[in-house]
């Protein structure tokens, strides 16, 4: 509990408008896309660079953790107030504060939404690749502190190819900028890549510099249909070893396939496993070329069929089902685990296998759902949260998966991030030394661990 001092204090600093600690409030701030783990004692809007370093000087001098938190659509815990104390809540930092198409750059605070930058940089044909699932939601502040990747991540990256430079209060309330407006640098550490990903345990970005690149003149859409998963996964390595590299390819299964058509009116071909797959150029002709080469490598990976959006309206359509996969799963039973591991490319189809046993051993329901361009995984595990036996169930095939993606030369998460929900597996991945180093970085940056503590097992 914070005495009445300190909130005092801080709704000098915010404004009492801008300082809540309503029951109602502290409920929803207890969760994110995960669930909850921790309830804060009150939260604050900020608004400037300056309210957020006030606060942090106060939370430093007192010892109270501050949990930063964007639009809550982390599926790790990580936004989840752990350690009760202030959420701080950055959502109404959401100016864009410069496009500069000469520079290739744009300049945001961090709770611009995705979807709503995307509009200002279309109009003079650039954006930012890095279109996460949830872009219509989350904010450019989460996707550069949980390295967000998304549907293109397999021809453009993620979020950390975009990030120049940063303005970052530290967890004593210091401003510190990173980086540069440059489209290069090899000045001194690089402590913009630092932040990206840190999961708002280092410091809270208040600016964020960005690169942006031109939008792709012209796009083909396909989608391939499959009757065996390992069958799309190998058309998946095949593809993206042939020197087409699409913009993207996404798998759905048909567990998946199903509850889409059961709750939209999108009509999907009910086969075992889908590949929705996107070709993109400067000419339509290039945009063709790629996807002739691609329609070849799944016929010959045993695909029924390969279907092409003819019109805007189809290809809408299918974009549609890929971006509803979330919300309708998440209505298939009362709990859903996303799972997130990514491996080497080679071993996707090894993966998808590998995961199928899985499945079979424990008899789980699972949306499967991949951005298999990057080598990204995402099986959607549904179950009844309330049944013990089925979670146990649920926890035992993901702590296979992740052994089984680590042991493949993978990592615990290619997009999602570390949060609270995968902390336990952090020296699995990276090592003893690693992980004392990332301590070391931490007590540097943070020696009072009042920032976003009990995420990524950074703790001790
Ligand atoms: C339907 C759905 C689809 C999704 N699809 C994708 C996808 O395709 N790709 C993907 O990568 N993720 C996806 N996600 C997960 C989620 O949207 C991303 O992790 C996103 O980047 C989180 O952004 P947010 O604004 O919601 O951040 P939050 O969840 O609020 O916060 C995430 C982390 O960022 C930290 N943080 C927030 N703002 C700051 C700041 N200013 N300074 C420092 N730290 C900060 C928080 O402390 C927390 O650790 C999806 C989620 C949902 C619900």
């Amino acid at each position: 509990m914070l005495d009445k001092k300190i909130k005092n204090e801080l709704m000098d600093i915010v404004g009492p408008e801008n300082f809540t600690e309503a029951k109602i409030d502290m409920v929803s701030y207890a969760y994110d896309a995960m669930g909850s783990k921790g309830t804060p004692d009150c939260a604050v809007w900020v608004t400037t660079t300056e309210q957020v370093s006030k606060i942090m000087e106060l939370a430093h001098r007192e010892r109270i953790p501050v949990t930063p938190r964007a639009a809550g659509t982390g599926i790790a815990g990580m936004a989840v107030p752990s350690h009760g104390g202030i959420v701080l809540d950055i959502m109404r930092m959401d100016r864009i504060l410069e496009i500069n198409i000469e520079d290739r750059i744009c300049v945001v605070e961090p709770g611009v939404v995705y979807a709503d930058l995307q509009k200002e940089l279309a109009p003079l044909g650039f954006t930012l690749p890095t279109e996460p699932g949830s872009s219509i939601v989350s904010a450019i502040g989460g996707n550069v502190a949980t390295n967000a990747g998304g549907l293109k991540g397999a021809k453009y990256g993620s979020t950390k190819d975009y990030v120049l430079g940063l303005k970052v209060v530290l967890p004593d309330g210091r401003v510190l900028k990173t980086g540069s407006r440059t489209m290069k640098t090899s000045s001194g550490y690089n402590l913009t890549q630092l932040f990206v990903g840190s999961e708002g345990t280092l410091g809270i970005m208040t600016e964020i510099i960005l690169k942006v690149v031109p939008l792709a003149k012209a796009t083909k859409t396909g989608l391939g249909l499959f009757d065996a998963l390992e069958d799309a996964g190998r058309a998946v390595i095949q593809t993206m070893s042939s020197g087409v590299i699409p913009s993207v390819m996404e798998v759905m299964g048909r567990y998946l396939i199903q509850a889409i058509n059961e709750n939209t009116d999108l009509n999907l071909p009910e086969v075992d496993t889908m590949l929705l797959v996107e070709t993109d150029g400067y000419t339509q002709t290039e945009a063709d070329a790629q996807m002739e080469k691609i329609i070849e490598i799944f016929k010959k990976n045993n695909a029924s069929e390969v279907k092409l959006a003819e019109t805007d309206a189809e290809r809408t359509d299918l974009w549609a089902a890929r971006k509803s996969t979330y919300p309708v799963s998440a209505r298939l039973n009362n709990s859903i685990l996303v799972e997130d591991v990514t491996v080497p490319m080679s071993r996707l189809a090894d993966l998808f296998r590998e995961f199928g046993k899985i499945i079979e051993k424990y008899d789980l329901k699972v949306a499967m759902c991949a951005h298999a361009g990057d080598g990204n995984f995402h099986p959607l595990i549904t179950y009844d949260g309330r049944d013990k036996e089925m979670v146990a169930k649920v926890e035992k095939a993901s702590d296979e998966l992740f052994k089984m993606a680590i042991a493949m030369g993978g990592t615990l998460t290619g997009e999602h991030g570390i949060g609270i929900v995968k902390a336990k597996y952090m020296t699995l991945e990276h090592g003893e030394t690693a992980m004392e180093m990332m301590r070391v970085i931490k007590r540097a940056f943070d020696p009072h661990n009042i920032l976003n503590p009990g995420k990524m097992a950074l703790d001790g």
